[in-house]
């Protein structure tokens, strides 16, 4: 497990944008984030799994989250400008966004892979992290410490057969950071790096491991370690890094 103790208020007063946030490992990568000071902006499909999230989150005392309903699937381009103006407004900049929501698929060879669902996989877990990253760097930029995680998977790194359009998703991801973190240096304050999470008890572990026993696999809670360290300043010059949070 990546060792980091974070204090209590790393993340004061930091506005941090979550994608998936409703379940799994963004749910409670929200949660953590706010009770370490962050205002959190709950991104994802499923409103009521948002509005859930934002009630831990109040009911627990932590800063007041934003929610944003927003399929990444379907969204276009008037819809993340719409959530920046918004953000804009609200708060004249972000200090993080962690890319997390992600689709699996379907396990199949490439051969008979369907190609509706290729594409599905792709938008959500390449484009729209693309597009919102693009459109949310000038409030990124109006951070003093910004910093973008995106998600990856060891099959982004070595893939493995039947994987399919979620393999090669989390390829483009890796590329999209690395080609991101170089334009960056040294001419940006925003570090940009990529977690890997490693086998974590969530739906998506159960839809691709059904046989697996989930209590054999850590909980979200266990890897918050590496997504505190690289939210925070302590982090500050970990920049073009692929981590593992196990
Ligand atoms: P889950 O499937 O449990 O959660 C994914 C979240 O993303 C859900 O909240 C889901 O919303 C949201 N989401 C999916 N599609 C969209 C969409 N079109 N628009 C907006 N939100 C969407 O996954 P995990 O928590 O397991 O995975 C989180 C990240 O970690 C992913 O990037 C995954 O690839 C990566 N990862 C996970 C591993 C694991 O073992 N769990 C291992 C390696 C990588 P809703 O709840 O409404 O469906």
């Amino acid at each position: 497990m990546f060792e980091y103790q974070a204090p209590e208020n790393l993340l004061k007063d930091r506005i941090i944008l979550v994608t998936g946030a409703g379940d799994g490992i963004g749910r409670v990568a929200a949660k953590t984030f706010a009770a370490h000071g962050a205002t959190v902006i709950l991104l994802g499909r499923t409103l009521e799994k948002l509005e859930h999230v934002y009630d831990e989150i109040e009911a627990a005392g932590h800063p007041q989250p934003a929610l944003v309903p927003l399929n990444l699937e379907s969204a276009q381009e008037h819809d993340f400008i719409e959530l920046t103006n918004t953000l804009e407004q609200e708060f004249g900049r972000i200090d993080g966004i962690l890319h997390n929501a992600s689709l699996l698929g379907v396990r199949t060879p490439i051969e008979s892979y369907d190609p509706v669902i290729w594409q599905q996989v792709m938008q959500v877990n390449v484009n729209a992290p693309f597009m919102l990253t693009q459109i949310l760097m000038p409030l990124l930029e109006n951070s003093e410490n910004p910093s973008i995680v995106f998600t990856s998977s060891s099959v982004g790194r070595k893939s493995k057969a039947y994987w399919g359009a979620y393999a090669v998703s989390k390829f483009a991801t890796e590329g999209l950071m690395q080609t991101l973190a170089d334009e960056l240096s040294n001419i940006s304050k925003i570090r940009v790096n990529c977690i890997n999470p490693g086998a974590t008890r969530t739906q998506m572990r159960a839809d691709a491991y059904p046989g697996e026993d989930p209590s054999t696999v850590a909980a979200p809670e266990d890897i918050m370690p590496l997504y505190l360290y690289l939210m925070g300043s302590d982090s500050q010059e970990t920049h073009g890094q692929s981590l593992d949070a196990q």
